[in-house]
């Protein structure tokens, strides 16, 4: 299966051995996402495709890095040549913010909850942006809720207004209220991506605690018109117990909206680090199954301008590693 083979069995398997010196610039540190609060991360490239390669735990992978850079990656019978990526902010090219390093919510399977950490002030953020623009493509911003989904709405409406002066893509991630699609719109941001992370309702329920899935639903179909098709995401996780059918008919029922789904494989982590992590074979199936979809409704987020749909270090991102 080559490149979808290694990387399905890379992201299964959680974890690298690393052997050789990390060149410096290599490694991403992390207060969102997988890696939030983790041992940082490195990223291999091969022909403008990536795989964000968590450090510090073990696994079936193996990389051997080289001092100018280049590096070999195998796994699960697989390997290929490539280079370590340097990071901008958190990933490649991209200067991905996290703006508030807590959240009052406490969703089963999220890190950001236990990480405690603070707000940023848009000074900071600004200051963090300057200092990687010459060498990315874009701006990207997440979010815990520091005090309420409207206040964190507000926090970084704020923010997006003063990085607009980089002149560069502006992708946000937040929980939405169903007013932060044309109000992130009016201020001029590029990309959205309001995560539904679950397969069914039921499923959001139970991980979600207080937070309204409908919201997210109703937010992305707003969206599509706005900012248009191929730029609007929404997080799947794959691996909470939903069954392949419910995988698929949320993947389908996002599609028809014109969202691109992103499946991100469950990291076990929080109240779900007792979970295994899909398989890779589930984790193609599923790529696969987006694929067709994406196809049968002519959406292309190959044209993806920020966040994990520009980056897909951490997916099996249908419309790149297939
Ligand atoms: S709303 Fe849920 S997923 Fe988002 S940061 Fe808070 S706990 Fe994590
Ligand atoms: S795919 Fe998304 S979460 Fe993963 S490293 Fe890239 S931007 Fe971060």
């Amino acid at each position: 299966m080559g490149w979808t083979g290694l990387k399905a069995a890379v992201l299964a398997g959680g974890g690298c051995r690393i052997e050789g010196e990390l060149p410096p610039g290599a490694v991403a540190r992390s207060t969102a996402g997988p890696g939030a609060g983790g041992d940082g991360a490195v990223f291999f490239s091969r022909g403008g495709r990536r795989i964000r390669i968590p450090l510090g735990s073990g696994g079936p992978a193996r990389l051997i890095v080289h001092e100018d850079g280049r590096a070999e990656l195998s796994c699960g019978g697989e390997r290929a040549d490539g280079r370590l990526e340097p990071v901008g902010l958190h990933c490649p090219r991209q200067a991905f913010v996290t703006v508030s390093e807590s959240c009052v919510f406490d969703c089963v399977y999220c890190r950001v909850p236990g990480c405690r950490g603070a707000r940023k002030t848009v000074g900071e953020i600004v200051a963090l942006v300057e200092s990687v623009a010459g060498s990315v493509d874009a701006i990207a911003l997440t979010s815990g809720v520091a005090v309420s989904v409207e206040e964190e709405e507000e926090y970084v409406c704020r923010v997006v207004e003063a990085l607009r002066g980089f002149d560069l893509p502006i992708g946000v991630s937040i929980f939405p209220t169903l007013a932060t699609p044309a109000r992130l719109h009016a201020l001029g941001v590029a990309e959205v991506k309001f995560n539904l992370e679950t397969a069914t309702p039921e499923l959001f329920a139970a991980h979600c605690p207080g937070l309204p899935y409908e919201t997210v639903r109703e937010a992305l179909a707003d969206s599509v018109p706005l900012f248009g098709r191929g730029h609007v995401f929404s997080n799947v996780l794959v691996g909470l117990g939903e069954t392949d059918g419910e995988l698929d008919r949320c993947v389908d029922g996002l599609v028809a909206l014109g969202v691109v789904p992103v499946l991100r494989p469950l990291t076990p982590a929080a109240g779900c680090r007792n979970l295994p992590r899909p398989t890779p074979e589930r984790l193609v199936r599923a790529a696969r199954h987006l694929s067709r979809a994406l196809d049968r409704a002519g959406l292309d987020p190959s044209g993806a301008l920020s966040m994990c749909g520009a980056c897909t270090g951490c997916d099996l991102a249908a419309w790149r590693d297939l």
